[in-house]
């Protein structure tokens, strides 16, 4: 991705553990690489298209003159996002703060933070079958939209779809949302809980009648397994109720396990039910699902690490 960089601005600010620091204030260095796409902006000579260096300049100065904070971690941290949030053709940045007199009774050049933080796609998946459930959807995408640290990019349309797992339940309205955030996945996933818990939900039995389900799809092309969160989910090739929607707004988006896309996975699954191997659970997605089968479902080339169509850093947490 294309850079500017700021190099060695020097701004006064009093962040800083001691109180002297607080109270007298000191000299800092900030340095930033702010990544962005800046094609449109040299084709067409036109500032709109880029991120203006002299506001993101004063942003930063700015920003030292109002906070104090103790430590330059938490400086770095609240200023990254402040940029992030404010100038949108920015995608990501790296950000140094350098402290040239830190006190620490010997002499140095400087100490630094260097932080790396930048919007994410995500895919995140929606999903009601008690009560209102347009509304339930319709609050949970406002409630996305709430967040600073979100940005609600696409929503599918909404999708009637029969009960999985347990059928003895309501038919579903199901839905996909493609977003940028700033959160990291298990923030993310916070968050989620939280409209769901806003949206009464109440987790009585697996499964079971819900007003509202968010789960996240995919996060780049990151692939991780924590206690309390697996990504990409590790049921979504098995589920025609998320790949549908999915494939709706995002159909070339890659599986970064089953190197599928989403078009791919739906076209696996539908063949798979019309043969009636019906659906297995797949716990292990590149184990447990047939889409594993060298063959191409959609006869095409596959997803393969060639490209990244959320256009992430090709993270890997995991595999
Ligand atoms: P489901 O969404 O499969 O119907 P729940 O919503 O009750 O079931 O989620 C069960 C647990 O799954 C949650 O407590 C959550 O910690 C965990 N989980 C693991 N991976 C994910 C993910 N990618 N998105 C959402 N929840 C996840
Ligand atoms: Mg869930």
């Amino acid at each position: 991705m294309d850079r500017i960089k700021i190099k060695d601005l020097e701004v006064f600010g009093r962040h800083g553990v001691y109180e002297e620091e607080n109270r007298l204030g000191q000299k800092f260095l900030v340095s930033a690489c702010l990544y962005l796409d800046t094609r449109r902006a040299g084709l067409r000579d036109s500032l709109e298209d880029s991120v203006n260096y002299g506001e993101v300049c004063h942003r930063i100065a700015a920003f030292f003159e109002a906070r104090a904070c103790k430590l330059i971690e938490a400086a770095a941290e609240a200023l990254a996002s402040e940029l992030l949030r404010s100038f949108e053709a920015l995608r990501g940045l790296t950000l140094e703060i350098k402290k040239p007199w830190a006190p620490i009774g010997l002499p140095l050049s400087w100490v630094s933070v260097e932080i790396e933080r930048g919007w994410h796609t995500a895919y995140v998946a929606l999903g009601s079958n008690m009560g209102d459930r347009q509304s339930y959807l319709g609050q949970a995408v406002s409630g996305l939209e709430d967040n600073p640290d979100i940005r609600v990019e696409q929503v599918s349309d909404w999708m009637e779809t029969a009960p999985y797992g347990v059928t003895d339940q309501p038919e579903f309205l199901n839905g996909c949302a493609r977003i940028s955030t700033l959160l990291e996945p298990e923030e993310l996933l916070a968050y989620l809980n939280q409209l769901e818990q806003q949206a009464g939900r109440e987790r009585i039995r697996r499964w079971g009648p819900r007003t509202l389900d968010l789960d996240i799809l995919l996060y780049e092309d990151r692939i991780m397994e924590r206690p309390a969160l697996t990504i990409p989910h590790r049921d979504m090739h098995n589920r025609e109720f998320v790949l549908r929607p999915l494939c709706q707004i995002a159909p070339g988006v890659c599986h970064p396990v089953l190197h599928r896309t989403a078009e791919q996975l739906l076209q696996c699954l539908v063949e798979r039910a019309d043969s009636g191997a019906g659906c297995k659970e797949g716990r292990n997605p590149a184990g447990g699902a047939s889409c594993k089968e060298d063959r191409n479902p959609a006869g095409g080339e596959g997803c393969k690490e060639d490209r990244n169509p959320a256009g992430g850093e090709g993270e890997r947490e995991h595999g």
